[in-house]
């Protein structure tokens, strides 16, 4: 099945690329000589897209034209007011003045999912073929070139042995094959390891959990948008909450958590609902109703996380791109640029007939040259500050920010968040209940997020040792897993040996990534599953 530019994930970046792409190849009317072809993991695009979501329109105004609006990509508001408040367990003090990162005039609130489901549209009315349903499972990588992917092989039995209907994944062969998975994409993972494309600083990550609430009137108006910083999160964990409010009584609520401040018992799903029984969050909730929820990962690294973007035959973009800019809370934009730039430059390989490295490395080189970078660079060093604890990192990454992005050094390093976890027993001090009302177990968040995988088939989370769970893991850390997990797909259960042994309930995954990238040991492997499982965040 060969195509001459396969996007792999139909996320903003790479549905961005394609339209861009597009739109040249049909400008030059020669749009009937290429195969443009985008698939998608989840059964339908926007499945498993999830975001706050408040987006800087510049991006997509430059790449979609100044109509995107009146062409009906879907906004819920344009942002009217903004707060941010420090939180104590009983307080949340505004702060007297909005710090410019967290500044959002001129920005509108959305809803990720729906965005590119207009997105995938106006794709596909360019001619443009959107495979839904169809997981990507490794990169094919010959002698240092990718070229294409292989999908997923299909009916596996639970134990891995050919069921009926077995099918191995076919091979779709691309001139270019652009990365577009989002944060901790498994094929642009095995990508990096294999060729070497790491940046200088490992990548980072915080686990965001959103929820969506109808509230009663009153409370708040729409277009207003809260950030806060503070409890509950101790001051060595990176950090926060949102608050946007989609109209008067829709709100977008959540909080992302980092993964690198070292405690084995993280839990970013328990923080996010003890952060809801906040005095100033109970009485925004009280009385109303969960519609949806989720969690997923943001790369929080930035500039000196950056893998490689590009080499012969492929390119990397959006948040697997390291392009997130956590300063601001915002990868949306970030991602639409990337999608424009590398568009253009795929459109200018094709035309010409030369899509080698050397072509291709003109995606970089328009990075460097836009406001892109120019954003990306002055908040380089932003979340490395944050290693030191909140306070001191807030004060030093705000100076950072006014004399440019640095002082002294151009990079502060920073450690993988598995590294950084230091021994103990993640299965102390367990003493969270949710009530039910505007708290709730993981379980119940697992049903919000509308998470189901066909349970006749391989578990698609790979642990490479499990005897290193019940004896190593748990005697160093206390199956930290079983915490930080959402969606609790890890369990340790008593073995027949009198022992305890793990359990994996992958019907239950999220695809978050947290396990992928915080298991201490690095044993375990996020793989797409074969149903093309998962969440369904539309709406979301
Ligand atoms: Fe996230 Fe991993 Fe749990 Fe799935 S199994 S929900 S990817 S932490």
């Amino acid at each position: 099945m060969p195509a001459d530019v396969l996007f792999v994930g139909a996320g903003p970046a790479n549905l961005t690329a394609a339209y861009t792409l597009a739109k040249r190849l049909d400008a030059a009317g020669k749009s009937s000589d290429f195969t443009i072809m985008v698939i998608e993991k989840g059964k339908s695009v926007g499945d498993h897209i999830l975001s706050g979501a408040v987006m800087d329109p510049r991006a997509i105004a430059e790449a979609w034209g100044k109509d995107w609006r009146t062409r009906g990509c879907p906004v819920e508001a344009d942002v009217t007011e903004e707060k941010v408040f420090t939180l104590t367990p009983a307080d949340a003090r505004p702060m007297p003045f909005i710090p410019p990162t967290l500044d959002n005039h001129g920005n509108v609130i959305v809803a990720l999912s729906e965005v590119v489901t207009w997105m995938k549209t106006e794709v596909e009315s360019l001619g443009v073929m959107v495979a839904e349903g169809q997981p990507a499972a490794t990169p094919v990588i010959e002698g240092g070139v990718v070229t294409g992917v292989h999908l997923v092989d299909t009916s596996r039995n639970p134990d891995g042995s050919e069921g009926d209907g077995f099918a191995l994944g076919a091979e779709i062969a691309a001139k270019v094959t652009v990365f577009g998975e989002g944060s901790r994409g498994s094929c642009t993972k095995i990508l990096v390891d294999r060729l070497g494309l790491s940046g200088p600083n490992p990548q980072v990550y915080g686990t965001g959990v959103k929820e969506l609430w109808e509230i009663p009137k009153g409370r708040i108006r729409k277009g207003t948008v809260w950030h806060s910083a503070g409890w509950p999160l101790p001051s060595t964990t990176y950090g926060g909450s949102w608050c946007y409010a989609q109209s008067d009584t829709r709100v977008s609520i959540g909080f992302v958590t980092a993964l690198d401040g070292g405690d084995p018992g993280l839990d970013p799903f328990e923080i996010m609902q003890t952060w809801k029984r906040h005095p100033m969050m109970s009485a925004l909730l009280a009385d109303g109703t969960l519609i949806k929820g989720g969690s997923k990962t943001i790369p929080e690294g930035g500039w000196w996380s950056r893998p490689q973007s590009f080499g012969e035959g492929f390119l990397i973009l959006g948040d697997g791109g390291s392009l997130t800019n956590i300063a601001r809370l915002k990868g949306i934009h970030t991602a639409i640029k990337s999608g424009q730039l590398a568009g253009e430059t795929l459109a200018d390989a094709l035309l010409k007939g030369d899509t080698s490295a050397k072509a291709l490395k003109k995606y970089e080189d328009k990075l460097q040259a836009s406001w892109l970078k120019d954003e990306l660079w002055q908040a380089r060093n932003w979340r490395q500050a944050f290693t030191k604890g909140f306070t001191l990192g807030s004060l030093h990454a705000g100076a950072m920010w006014v004399l440019g992005g640095s002082i002294f050094t151009d990079r502060l390093p920073i450690h993988s968040d598995a590294s950084a976890m230091r021994h103990g027993d993640a299965s102390a001090n367990r003493h969270f209940k949710a009530d039910g009302k505007t708290t709730f177990d993981k379980l119940t968040g697992v049903f919000q997020a509308g998470s189901v995988h066909d349970e006749h088939q391989p578990s698609h989370l790979k642990i490479a040792d499990t005897s290193i769970c019940a004896g190593k893991c748990k005697s160093e850390y206390g199956n930290p897993c079983e915490r930080f997990c959402p969606a609790s797909v890890y369990e340790m259960v008593d073995a027949p040996d009198g022992g305890k042994k793990m359990q994996v309930n992958f019907s239950n995954c999220v695809h978050c990534k947290t396990c992928d990238i915080l298991d201490p040991y690095q044993i375990i492997t996020w793989t797409v599953p074969q149903d093309s499982g998962g969440p369904k965040y539309l709406g979301l």
